[in-house]
């Protein structure tokens, strides 16, 4: 008879380190986000939610009692020059007094700009976003874009979330009003000062040119980040490769996260991703994973 072995290490499920509940953008709670990831196979899970770390709790409960481990984790939004670039921490200490401080001060703008988003749209002629956005923006504090755009779905003004920022919400657009964020430096710092490890999120989706990148990541490592997604949802598979080639120029660890933020919503459901390319560094190696 034929014996055939497996190596169980290769077969395992990656990580997945970036994920949203109703604490952000996401649609599911945490202890149904967390139940989805198990019920897919994952062994371990970071919670990302936007610059709000209040799910953490009820998702480290829900995830010790299906054996799974959640990483607690952050996405920072952060200003660096005009552009918005996202900062994932992981490991973070969601108790540090420093980090709380910087994330209250981070959110604090975004209900003055959810209601001169709301009177843009009433300018371009859609009105009820005020209210129409309470459906979907369970916490208050976190109103995001992505609310808007499934306001926008659901009130028939477009047929998707991707023609919502296309048409309206994205940089550039008719209801896109721009924001200052947290600074790059302080972002890292309340990562880090609370023990997590800084990631720079998806980036693919940032409009630099290659010279802007290299500036991006040098800055970025001087600071303490450490590590770059490398997979996610925003990629396609020769970014990848391309963003690989900058781990190991700049010496940084990659990560691996969907970005989950829906069953409908995201490319890569949990449980589903790629290996990370050959040569890099998983950051998982600097969780103690
Ligand atoms: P905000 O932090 O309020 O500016 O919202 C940013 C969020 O909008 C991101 O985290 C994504 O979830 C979502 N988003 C941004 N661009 C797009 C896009 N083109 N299609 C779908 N969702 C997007
Ligand atoms: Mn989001
Ligand atoms: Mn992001
Ligand atoms: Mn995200």
């Amino acid at each position: 008879m034929v014996k055939l072995s497996f190596d169980y290490k290769t077969l395992s499920l990656s990580p997945d380190l970036h994920s949203h509940s109703t604490y952000s953008d996401g649609t599911l709670a945490p202890e149904a986000l967390v139940a989805r990831a198990a019920d897919r196979g994952l062994k371990v899970l970071a919670l990302t939610d936007h610059d709000d770390t209040s799910g953490l709790a009820s998702a480290q409960t829900a995830a010790q009692a299906l054996g799974l481990t959640l990483v607690n984790g952050v996405e920072i939004s952060v200003t660096w020059r005009s552009h918005t670039i996202h900062v994932v921490g992981l490991n973070i200490d969601p108790a540090n007094a420093a980090l709380q401080t910087g994330l209250a001060a981070t959110r604090g703008g975004r209900h003055r700009r959810a209601e001169k988003i709301s009177a843009a749209l009433d300018d371009v002629g859609i009105a009820g976003s005020r209210e129409g956005i309470k459906e979907f923006a369970a916490n208050a504090d976190m109103v995001s874009r992505t609310h808007f755009a499934r306001f926008l779905v659901k009130c028939g003004a477009v047929k998707n979330m991707q023609v919502a920022f296309n048409r309206y919400l994205g940089a550039g657009q008719p209801c896109f009003v721009p924001h200052q964020w947290a600074g790059l430096e302080d972002a890292v710092g309340w990562i880090k000062n609370s023990g997590g490890v800084a990631v720079i999120a998806h980036p693919g989706r940032y409009p630099l040119d290659n010279a802007q990148m290299r500036e991006l990541l040098a800055e970025f490592s001087e600071h303490g980040g450490a590590a770059i997604e490398i997979i996610t949802s925003s990629h396609k598979p020769q970014q990848a490769a391309h963003f690989a080639a900058y781990a190991q120029k700049f010496g940084l660890a990659a990560s691996a996260g969907s970005d989950f933020h829906s069953p409908q919503e995201s490319y890569f459901d949990l449980g589903s991703l790629p290996a990370l390319p050959p040569g890099t560094t998983p950051v998982w190696q600097m969780l103690g994973l």
